[in-house]
């Protein structure tokens, strides 16, 4: 992307320099802005070819699980067991297989607490020399919880198809185990592993799931996210992608089916990535007649209504259910479970002969609403309707929006957990920037911010379905690849909810919006790696989202950007895109030279 945005710099000054730099051309110091991407960019090969698409011996791995879990309640508490199938499609010999224990981020010793700095605690953003004897009560109260309760995963077998112990070995937020004997290219092996881990107190962790704690009537929704042993990428262009998880570049992961049975107390409703598999045994006869309603309803139909969730919540059922998921073609999977649960639903159509229907459903507290019925489930259809037309129809079944926390959003297949519930104040900016009440909205009434707030979280989450999570990009090194790729969709998805939707803020377009940023010092090229960026939100959403635009709008023109935008989501749907690829594509698509 970078290359893109010199291209530009050297289209606006072009007149101005042209003679200067002749003459520099003859003095051997001359550095062509037009100069040929490939000088920078990998050598094409038979996995990735010169043209940006997929080579003829593109290969990537698979992983397959099954997975047996229990919510303990009471102790707040996950265990669980899984059974895993990997198949080596490269055509090297493997004699280790590396996995993901993210949980393990949270434990006291982790590389991320060891790593942090008082500009990590403060915030990057913000920090002032004036701040380096500043720590936030949040900071204290998160590094406190660490010392108080053991998180991170207690791995309490690993054993293959015999039942026979694997050596592994855990190295911070990674485990290798060791195969007895190698795994060829094209053969599978199973293995089993058991695991458990406390649930993190998300208020306080940080975390991109946990528990939050309702004080004021003692209830909780639990979101379960980066929360069983996954596979690592193993790829043609880094072999095993092992680096830490700190806390920035999320993940990357293989494609698989899953199977997940997740036992809850039998009052809870669950929302997970997949389709239930056994309504008969978890859902009443009336919940299952307002399910098939759903199916052909053009508005959201409620399965379970606040009256019912309000009553819900007030008994804890001490017996238990569970819920049977299965999942195909997917790169992960997530779930939450609550007795707070209100839940509706409705149909999105597409014209795909594979897929034809999506079912769109929404699951939030009492807490949530009015906002969340009004708009969360309208949302998700909006997204698919639109991110399909500039990509692909959605492949799977259901689509997801679950209210898990106050404010924020984080993104899985099929499922997304998103923030904003009604406050009782509207809020402006002051002259500092920052938000301050203004005024008490009454009762039963939502601000502006909430509104807008929740619908924009919506889209960028659902969003993520189509990238990273069917485009399957490699988070962990390039944030950009999909923040900044669905960054700019949502921006185009909010100004087709409505035209003058406050997208970044009220009367600031995008580039307006980014100007400080490209002009600071803190300013990366987009492909740093993720936790090296100084100032992540601008460097791996805005930045990009701003060059998409330029690029549609000023560069290609929109028939030409679209289609090869489209065709790079077409050739890298369910596949493992590299920066590279997606730069080859839009010019071989497109027929501009963006050298
Ligand atoms: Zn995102």
């Amino acid at each position: 992307m970078r290359y893109l945005c010199l291209a530009l710099t050297a289209l606006i000054t072009v007149c101005g320099s042209v003679g200067a730099d002749a003459i520099r051309q003859t003095k051997g110091d001359f550095r062509d802005a037009f100069r040929q991407l490939d000088v920078d960019l990998p050598t094409p090969n038979t996995y990735r070819t010169a043209s940006g698409a997929p080579g003829s011996q593109y290969w990537q791995q698979r992983a397959d699980y099954k997975i047996k879990a229990r919510l303990d309640e009471t102790s707040r508490r996950i265990s669980a067991s899984e059974t895993i199938t990997y198949t080596n499609h490269s055509p090297d010999t493997l004699r280790y297989i590396w996995l993901q224990l993210d949980q393990n981020r949270f434990t006291d010793n982790s590389l991320e607490r060891l790593s942090e700095t008082a500009k990590d605690a403060v915030g990057r953003k913000t920090w002032t020399e004036q701040d380096k004897d500043v720590l936030s009560y949040s900071t204290i109260a998160r590094r406190q919880l660490a010392k108080d309760i053991d998180y991170g995963f207690e791995i309490e077998r690993v054993v293959d198809a015999r039942e026979k112990d694997l050596p592994h070995t855990i190295t911070g937020t990674m485990m290798r185990i060791d195969l007895p004997q190698s795994l060829a290219p094209g053969q599978a092996t199973t293995f089993s592993i058991d695991w458990s881990f406390n649930i993190l107190l998300e208020e306080r962790a940080d975390s991109r799931g946990g528990y939050e704690h309702f004080r004021d009537n003692d209830t909780y929704i639990y979101f379960l996210a980066q929360w069983f042993p996954r596979l690592a990428a193993y790829t043609d262009y880094s072999g095993w992608q092992h680096k830490a998880f700190i806390g920035w570049g999320e993940f990357t992961l293989e494609f698989g089916n899953y199977e997940v049975e997740i036992t809850v107390p039998d009052d809870h409703i669950v929302s997970a990535t997949g389709k239930l598999q056994n309504p008969g045994k978890v859902l009443t006869s009336r919940q299952r007649q307002r399910l098939n309603a759903a199916r052909n309803a053009d508005s959201p139909v409620l399965i379970v209504t606040p009256d019912e969730a309000l009553e819900n919540e007030k008994e804890k059922s001490t017996g238990s259910k569970t819920w049977i998921f299965k999942a195909d073609n997917v790169r992960d999977f997530a779930w939450s479970s609550s007795r707070k649960f209100i839940w509706d639903a409705m149909v999105h159509k597409q014209d795909d002969q594979k897929n034809p229907e999506v079912l769109a459903m929404s699951f939030y507290p009492p807490e949530a609403e009015p906002v969340w019925s009004k708009y969360s489930t309208h949302a998700i259809v909006h997204t698919m309707a639109v991110y399909s037309r500039f990509s692909f129809p959605f492949p799977y079944p259901t689509s997801q929006s679950v209210n898990t926390w106050k404010h924020g959003g984080m993104e899985y297949p099929m499922i997304t957990f998103n923030g904003y519930r009604p406050e009782p104040f509207e809020f402006e900016k002051n002259d500092a920037g920052e938000d301050k009440p203004v005024k008490n909205a009454p009762d039963e009434t939502y601000s502006r911010r909430v509104k807008y707030g929740l619908i924009g979280v919506i889209i960028h989450e659902v969003g993520h379905n189509y990238f990273p999570m069917i485009v399957n990009s490699d988070e962990r090194q390039w944030t950009w690849m999909d923040e900044g790729l669905n960054s700019f969709l949502e921006y185009l998805a909010e100004l087709e909810w409505e035209h003058e939707f406050p997208a970044y803020s009220p009367q600031v377009n995008v580039l307006d919006a980014i100007s400080d940023y490209m002009v600071s010092e803190d300013q990366v090229p987009v492909m740093t790696n993720s936790e090296s960026l100084l100032q992540f939100s601008p460097n791996a959403y805005s930045k990009p989202t701003a060059a998409l635009i330029v690029l549609r709008e000023t560069v290609m023109g929109r028939e030409l950007f679209d289609f090869a935008f489209r065709e790079y989501a077409r050739r890298w749907k369910f596949k493992r895109p590299t920066p590279a690829d997606f730069f080859r594509t839009m010019e071989d698509a497109s027929g501009v030279d963006l050298d």
